[in-house]
């Protein structure tokens, strides 16, 4: 981290020195279609889940967007910054993740 990409706090536009807290958010997806055919397939033959995944489904049902290794799974992630205070009350993390996005957007414009 450079001194000069140091911001403010997210939520409050306060100073975050000396701790602060990096929330990573990402929206993650569920394959219904994989999922389902997996617990009927427990269900079916009376398994757990664990050997249902072991039986040829690869496990995997779903994605985190910012794990994937393209770069378009990182640009989805928003970083938010918390100050210690914030970090100690109630925030509501949609409304910031929003606006953080917007911010983010707005300089992408600027370029
Ligand atoms: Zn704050």
């Amino acid at each position: 981290m450079k001194l000069s990409e140091l911001r403010p706090c997210d939520n409050c536009g306060g100073k975050i020195a000396p701790i602060f807290y990096v929330l990573r958010i990402s929206p993650a997806v569920i394959n219904m279609r994989d999922a389902h055919q997996g617990v009927a397939l427990g269900e079916a033959f009376g398994f757990p889940l664990e050997l249902v995944e072991g039986m040829g489904m690869s496990g995997e049902i779903g994605t985190i967007a910012m794990d994937e290794k393209k770069d378009s799974g990182k640009q989805i992630m928003t970083e938010i910054w918390i100050c210690q205070e914030c970090h100690m009350q109630p925030i509501n993390i949609a409304e910031i993740v929003e606006r953080v996005s917007e911010r983010k957007h707005d300089k992408v414009e600027e370029k």
